[in-house]
């Protein structure tokens, strides 16, 4: 039922890119301790093996293994790779839907990735690309991985009336666009669901389904995957209590293409940081603005006016906006080589506005 991805399947199929992760990982006293275990130590293919006798006969998987890590330790070329092979799988007519393992330390970082650069071309090709994975892992007596994986290949497999291609996540028993997935929790089972009162496999809630088509209205073309090596450095700092304009100047020296500001409340900073924040954009640096409360939108000129050139990161989290702050600086960088003028502010504002679906 499934195999291995090496001479192309050229019949109808589910494919399964495994990137490691607690769905992946093994503890090694489970009974005693399950939550004392290492991430990304099993194959996706024996994943799979795991709930074969679950998967309707019907359904062909085939897998492929593009990294096996923890997602702690999750690179811009593992970003790079797994794009790569996202775009690859949407534009081969024998693969129906793709479904993505992964850890959910940075599945947020990684969903937000997906929508940014493959969301249209999925929307457009009809075919839905589904993020799963796990809180505890494969050999815990409880284990969730393996429920998570084969809600998510049901959803890949199974034609929902209305519900369009994209890029969606399911953890948990519960659906949302992946873009949405964040772990919020350090432990919890349910932790990596930020929002989504829908179900996974045939119960796709019609409120939910309008909020996926006006979030795909508003997507309106995707960014390109920066190559292995061109990701533009972006830095999160984080405004805090007794914050230093050292923190700031620092990067004034550096290769630092952009910095992700997590402000307090309504995405402020410490005023120690306004002279050298000014300093930093004047020097070329991309500056967003968000709040590090967790929720919450982070709006144009409030609490009070913008530094000139900065942008507010709208519901984008902090780890979400670094994303989105890269793909945005690489698009500028890209049309600007192609003789156009559109800047990375034009960009980022696109994606400031996507909505989070509740
Ligand atoms: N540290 C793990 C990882 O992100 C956590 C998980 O998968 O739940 O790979």
């Amino acid at each position: 039922m499934s195999s291995q991805q090496d001479a192309p399947e050229t019949s109808p199929h589910i494919l399964v890119l495994g990137m490691g992760g607690t769905i992946a990982g093994l503890a090694s006293s489970p009974d005693q301790n399950p939550m004392q275990y290492e991430a990304g130590q099993l194959e996706v293919a024996s994943l799979l093996a795991h709930i074969q006798s679950a998967i309707p006969g019907n359904v062909k998987l085939v897998s492929k293994q593009v990294a096996n890590i923890n997602s702690r330790n999750l690179t811009e070329s593992l970003l790079t790779l797994l794009g790569d092979a996202v775009r690859e799988a949407l534009a081969n007519t024998s693969v129906k839907g793709v479904v993505v393992t992964h850890g959910t330390d940075t599945i947020e970082e990684t969903g937000i990735f997906l929508q940014l650069t493959c969301g249209k071309y999925a929307q457009n090709l009809g075919k839905r690309v589904i993020l799963t994975g796990a809180m505890l892992p494969a050999n815990a007596p409880k284990a969730d991985g393996p429920s998570n994986l084969l809600d998510a290949i049901r959803w890949a497999s199974t034609p929902i009336d209305n519900c369009p291609g994209g890029i969606y996540a399911v953890m948990d028993g519960r659906a949302c666009l992946a873009m949405d997935l964040a772990k919020r929790h350090g432990s919890a089972l349910n932790a990596p669901i930020q929002a989504s009162p829908s179900s996974s496999a045939g119960l796709i809630n019609p409120s939910w389904l309008s909020g996926v088509k006006a979030v795909q209205a508003l997507w309106t073309e995707d960014l390109p995957i920066p190559k292995e090596g061109e990701w533009p450095w972006v830095e999160i700092l984080t405004s805090h209590a007794g914050a230093r304009s050292e923190t700031i100047t620092h990067w004034l020296n550096s290769k630092v293409k952009g910095l992700v500001i997590a402000g307090s409340g309504m995405g402020g900073f410490h005023d120690a940081w306004k002279d050298s924040l000014v300093a930093a954009v004047k020097h070329g640096i991309a500056l967003v603005r968000t709040t590090r409360t967790g929720a919450g939108e982070t709006l144009p000129d409030l609490p009070e006016k913008d530094i000139s050139g900065c942008l507010a990161s709208g519901s984008l989290t902090a780890p979400r906006a670094r994303i989105a702050l890269q793909l945005s600086v690489y698009a500028e960088k890209q049309n600007q080589t192609a003789g156009k003028s559109l800047t990375w502010q034009d960009f980022f504002a696109r994606i400031a506005v996507l909505p989070v679906i509740r």
